[in-house]
C-alpha cells in the first residue's frame, strides 16, 4: 500500500505545492484545510484526476476535538499514517510588539504552536513503535523568522516558529529510538497569500533585496525540501532545521 501523508493547511500555498509533489511520488494523501473548502476541493479533484488516492478534511488544528476527528478520518480511510507535514500556519497584521494584545497572541500561538503540537501528538500515537506503529516522519514547517525575529512585522509569529524549532529538537530526540524522524524546514520569503493576511500583499517584492539570492522563493522549492525530509533518502536525518531561504 502507498505511504500515507497528512498535510495540514494543504488548500493553498506551500501545503498545496507539497500535496502536488507528494501525489506525483505516489503518496496517498489527507489534505487538511480550515476555511477554504473551495480551494481544497479543487486540489482534491486535480489530484484524483491524476490518479492519486486522497481525501480532504476540514479541521482547525488549534481545536483539540477537531484534530481528533481529523486523525480519526485518516484511520477510517487509510488505516495508517507514515508522514505528518505540520504546515498549517498563520500570521496577523504587521505591527510592533507594543501594540499587540493578548487575544492576538493567543490566536497566533494557538494555530502555530498548539496546532503543531496536537497534530504531532496524534501522529506519534500512531507511528511510534512503542504504541505498535511502524515508525514514520514528521516535518514541521517553521520559518526563517524564528532566526531573524520579524521586527516591526510580527515578533509573535517569529516567536511561535521559535517554539516549533524547539519542539522539533526535543521531539526528534524523544522518538528517535521509536522509528520516527522529526525535522523542520525554515522557509524564507515565499510567494504565497500569507503576506496579504499580514496586510502587505507585495511584501516579497519589498524584502527580496535583503535575500542573498535576490528573489523570493516559490512554494514548490519549499515542498521539495519537505518531500526529501519525509523520504527514506533522509533516513539518518532527524532534529534538523533546514533553511530554505535563498541564503538568508
Ligand atoms: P497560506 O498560503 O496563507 O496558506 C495557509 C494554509 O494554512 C491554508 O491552507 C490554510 O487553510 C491553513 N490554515 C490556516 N490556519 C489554519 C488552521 N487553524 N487550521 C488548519 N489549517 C489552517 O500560507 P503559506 O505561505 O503556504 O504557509 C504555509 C506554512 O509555511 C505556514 O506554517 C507558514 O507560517 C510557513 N511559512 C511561510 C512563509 C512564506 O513566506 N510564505 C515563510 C516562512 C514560513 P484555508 O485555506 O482553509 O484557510
Amino acid at each position: 500500500m502507498s505511504r500515507v501523508m497528512l498535510i495540514t493547511g494543504a488548500s493553498r500555498g506551500i501545503g498545496a505545492a507539497t500535496a502536488r509533489l507528494a501525489a506525483a511520488e505516489g503518496y496517498a494523501l489527507c489534505l487538511n484545510y480550515h476555511h477554504r473548502q473551495d480551494a481544497a476541493q479543487q486540489l482534491l479533484d486535480e489530484l484524483q484526476r491524476s490518479g492519486a488516492r486522497a481525501i480532504a478534511v476540514a479541521a482547525d488544528v488549534a481545536d483539540e476535538a477537531q484534530v481528533a476527528a481529523l486523525f480519526a478520518a485518516i484511520d477510517a480511510e487509510f488505516g495508517r499514517l507514515d508522514v505528518l507535514v505540520n504546515n498549517a500556519g498563520m500570521l496577523e497584521r504587521q505591527m510592533r510588539l507594543e501594540d499587540m494584545d493578548a487575544a492576538r497572541l493567543a490566536r497566533v500561538l494557538a494555530v502555530n504552536v498548539t496546532g503543531s503540537f496536537l497534530c504531532a501528538r496524534e501522529a506519534v500515537r500512531r507511528m511510534s513503535t512503542l504504541h505498535g506503529g511502524n515508525g514514520g516522519a514528521i516535518v514541521n514547517v517553521s520559518s526563517i523568522a524564528a532566526k531573524l525575529g520579524a521586527p516591526n512585522e510580527y515578533i509573535d509569529y517569529a516567536a511561535a516558529k521559535g517554539a516549533i524549532d524547539s519542539m522539533t529538537l526535543g521531539l526528534a530526540k524523544e522518538v528517535a529510538a521509536e522509528g520516527i524522524r522529526v525535522n523542520a524546514v525554515r522557509p524564507g520569503v515565499i510567494r504565497t497569500e500569507i503576506h496579504a493576511s499580514g496586510g502587505e500583499p507585495g511584501r516579497v517584492e519589498r524584502v527580496k533585496a535583503s535575500v542573498p539570492m535576490g528573489r523570493g522563493g516559490e512554494a514548490e522549492e519549499v515542498a521539495q525540501a519537505i518531500l526529501w525530509l519525509a523520504s527514506a533518502k533522509a533516513s539518518y536525518t532527524s532534529g534538523a532545521l533546514l533553511d530554505v531561504s535563498g541564503g538568508r
